[in-house]
Parts: C-alpha cells; structure tokens; sequence
C-alpha cells in the first residue's frame, strides 16, 4: 500500500488540497487506502504499485467532488405539478431573490425601528401588506401554516374544545394531521356531522361550556362531491359570535387575489373569509401565493395580539430571509396585472395548452434525436395540477412528452434506467412515469435552452 504522504505528493492532490482545504483530502485520501487495504485482505490481487497509486488518487478525488457538491440543487420540475411540495413549492420571482441577498449579505433593521432608534418587530416588514390586501385589522407571520395553524389553536383554545366538520378533518402530506396538531396545540377535538354532511345545526348542538372555538378548515387537496353539505363562513361567524366564540378558517392556499381575472379556477381568498366574519384566517405564504415558506395569520387585532404573547411565537417565527422575500412578493400584489408576468407559479398555471403544445413539438425532435432509438417519443395531452393542496379537482390542460423504451423486453427496468439518466443531468429532470412511459409535462418549462444543452451529458444508452 502507498502511504498518506506518497499520495498526497501527487500534483493532482497537492491542488485538491489548495481547493478543499489540507484536513479534508487526507480523511478522504486515508478511507480510500483504507479500503483498497480492505479489499486487498479480502483476497482481490492488487494492481502494480504505480497503477494502485493512481486509482486510490482518482478515488479520492471522485469522493471530493461529490462532498464539494451542494445536495439542495435545482432541478427541471416536469411533473406536471406546478407547486410540488417535494420540489420546493412557489418558485420565488426576481424581487423576492433581489431581496433575500441584499439582507443576507449584511445587517440588517430586522428588528429595529429605524425611525424611532429603538427596538422594533420582525413582523412589521409584513404586516402593513398583508393588512392592505386582506382588509384584516392586524397580521403576523410564521414559519409555516402548519404553525400558524398550531399557534393559533394554542393560543385560542388551550385545554378546551374546538369544532370540526368530520368533513374537514383532513391530512395533507408529510404528516400535518388536523386531529394531531389539535392535540399537540393542547386542545381537545370535537368532532361535529359527518364526512359528507354537516349541518349548522351539529355545529350548534355541540357548543359546551369549554368550546372554545369553531374551525373552519379549507378541504384543499381533496373534494367530497355528490350528497354533500357544508355549512359556509359566514353562518358559522354568526352562530360562533352568538355564543361567544371564535370562528378560525384554515385557508391552506391562500391566494390574494380573484383567480377569474386570470382565467383560472376561482379560490376563496382570505379577503373573502374575514368579510364572511371569520376571525382568524391562516394561510401559508409559499402555495398561490407564490412566496418563501411561511404561515400567514391575518385578523382580529387583539386575537393577533394575543398570539404574539404565546411563547410559541418565538419558536415558530421566520427568519429574515423569509421576511425578506415575503415583503417583496406581497408588494407586486399592488399590481394585479402584472402579477402574471411577475409570479413564476402563476404564470405557468396561465400558459396557453397551444403555447405548451408549440414547445412540445419543438423538443419532441431534438428528444428523439438524442434518444437515438433507444426510446419513442411522443407528443401527448396530459393535464396539469396545480398541486400543494390547491384547487384539487380542477386541472390545466397541458402538453407532454412521452418518452417510452424501444425494446419490449425488460421495458419496465429500461423505463426506470431512463427516468434516472434524467435525474443524474446537472439539473436533475423530473418527470411522471405514466402508463409505461416517462412523462415530461411541459407547463413548468422555461429555461428551454438550458434543458436542451444538458441533453449532450445524458447517459448514451439510458
Ligand atoms: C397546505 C396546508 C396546510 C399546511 O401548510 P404548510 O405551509 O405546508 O405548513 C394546512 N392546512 C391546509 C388547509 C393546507 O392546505
């Protein structure tokens, strides 16, 4: 075996030293003769000395490379789900990334009150907007609307009871359960109706003396259709305030404004739920609304009051990137018509079904050509989502490309051996398998030059 010193006299180390620091290239150096030894115990004849040297110095510097790689990167989101929870959700616009470094690379008037020279409150960053545009008396953010909903309830309904419809007892993925975080917020859950059916007479029938507060939650990534009743906001508001109770709505989405004036499905607006009477409304900041993760908390002033005294507010609050970013989006809500041109999500959700179609059959040659018969491709209708919970039945009419294996034999492996080549491209392409084939719907595509230049490292036999 060579020694640690011998390698790391190479040229090739002595620059990776330079590049990735002394300490690291000798841990590394080190495992890789550790396990050439290993290997060499385990009975594998090593090679000439010269050649062993030369393959421990490759393997190590193959290892740097990947621990130099950062492991959040970029990818093409081709799932044909515009807000994908797994890909990062709301895709940020130039101002709220404008916005980010400029705090990120110096200090900043977080929480300090510039005009006064005192100290000030993180939340203030925000709140003017979300006020303006909701109409609510007060505001405040947090880290997201799982906490906004925690918070809430932990502050409102602390060892009482909370109403729900049955119908709205919902989980929405990575485990945000309603009946969990009700019991972690300390409050005890009462069920009222059923799944499809809830009457503002259940709701009534079940006030007690330790109800606290009726909740209202947005049944955003599921729709219950055929015999259905729900008891809307503002008959809820009416009876909760009747006897003495909050009404809390649960927006999930959240979008700030009419949907319909840009063609899409419309969406209850959290302007919508406060002029029905909720109390609180919460909402997260990175769905249509098309900002950072963040939990949005828009109502009654002295509610929002008493949230900001509950010492979860410390633990749930953003940092200053995210304020950052939120501030910047909420102000491009001033000018609704050009919002679409300025929020990347929205704007993908309002492409034209002829303007994705035109981009498949640009791509569908240039894909076919490097694919080189390995596999067909075709230009196909698919539907978009729109995803994370909003507007769950509702599709977009969209345009994809499907890739299939040519061979027949051993398709389904040859289908996840493409998939993959796509997922090891520099920027990572993701798209849905579907009917034995691997769907790139294009909704989401905008670096269309990127996309296509990347095409020359996929793997030649996929
Ligand atoms: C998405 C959603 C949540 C959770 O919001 P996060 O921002 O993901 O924490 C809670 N309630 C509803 C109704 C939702 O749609």
């Amino acid at each position: 075996m060579p020694s640690v010193d011998a390698l790391l006299r190479r040229p090739a180390l002595r620059d990776a030293i330079a590049r990735h620091g002394h300490a690291l290239v000798v841990e590394t150096a080190r495992a890789e003769l550790d396990r050439a030894r290993r290997a060499t115990l385990a009975g594998t004849a090593p090679p000439p000395r010269a050649t062993l040297e030369a393959e421990i110095e490759q393997r190590t510097l193959d290892a740097l490379a990947a621990l130099a790689e950062l492991p959040l990167r970029p990818v093409f989101n081709l799932t044909g789900t515009v807000l994908h929870t797994n890909l990062g959700r709301a895709v940020l616009p130039r101002e709220a990334i404008e916005a980010i470094s400029r705090v990120a690379a110096q200090p900043s008037n977080l929480e300090f009150d510039l005009a006064r020279g005192e100290r000030g409150e993180r939340d203030d960053h925000v709140t003017d907007w979300l006020i303006r545009l909701t109409g609510a008396e007060a505001a405040l953010a947090v880290n997201n609307n799982a906490a906004a909903v925690l918070l809430t309830l932990n502050a409102l309904a602390e060892r009482r009871e909370v109403l729900v419809s049955r119908g709205e007892l919902i989980e929405i993925g990575g485990a945000f359960r309603m009946p969990d975080i009700m019991a972690r917020a300390g409050c005890k859950l009462r069920e009222v109706g059923t799944t499809n059916r809830t009457h503002l007479r259940d709701y009534a029938d079940a006030i007690g003396p330790r109800t606290a507060l009726i909740m209202k939650v947005h049944t955003s990534n599921y729709a219950i259709e055929g015999f259905t009743a729900a008891v809307p906001e503002a008959e809820l508001a009416t009876l909760a305030h009747a006897r003495g109770l909050k009404l809390v709505t649960d927006l999930g989405s959240g979008m700030l404004v009419d949907l319909k004036r840009y063609g899409l499905p419309p969406e209850p607006t959290p302007r919508e739920m406060l002029e029905a009477g909720a109390d609180l409304v919460t909402f997260s900041g990175d769905k249509l609304l098309g900002g950072p993760q963040a939990g949005l908390i828009v109502g009654r002033a002295e509610l929002i009051a008493k949230l900001k005294r509950n010492p979860l507010k410390r633990a749930l609050r953003c940092d200053k990137l995210t304020l950052a970013a939120l501030a910047a989006v909420l102000r491009l809500y001033a000018d609704p018509d050009r919002l679409v041109e300025r929020l990347p999500g929205l704007r993908q959700m309002c492409r034209t079904a002829a303007d994705i179609r035109a981009q498949a059959a640009r791509l569908q040659p240039v894909l076919a050509a490097r694919l080189d018969g390995t596999a067909t491709v075709a230009v196909v209708d698919c539907a978009s989502q729109i995803g994370s919970g909003s507007l769950p039945v509702d599709r977009l009419p969209s345009t994809a490309v499907a890739l299939k294996p040519a061979r027949s034999r051993g398709a389904g492996k040859a289908l996840g051996a493409l998939a993959a080549a796509f997922r090891a491209l520099p920027i990572p392409v993701i798209g849905r398998l579907h009917d034995g084939a691997l769907l790139f719907d294009l909704r989401c595509l905008e670096d269309e030059v990127g996309f296509v230049e990347q095409l020359a490292k996929l793997a030649a036999d996929p």
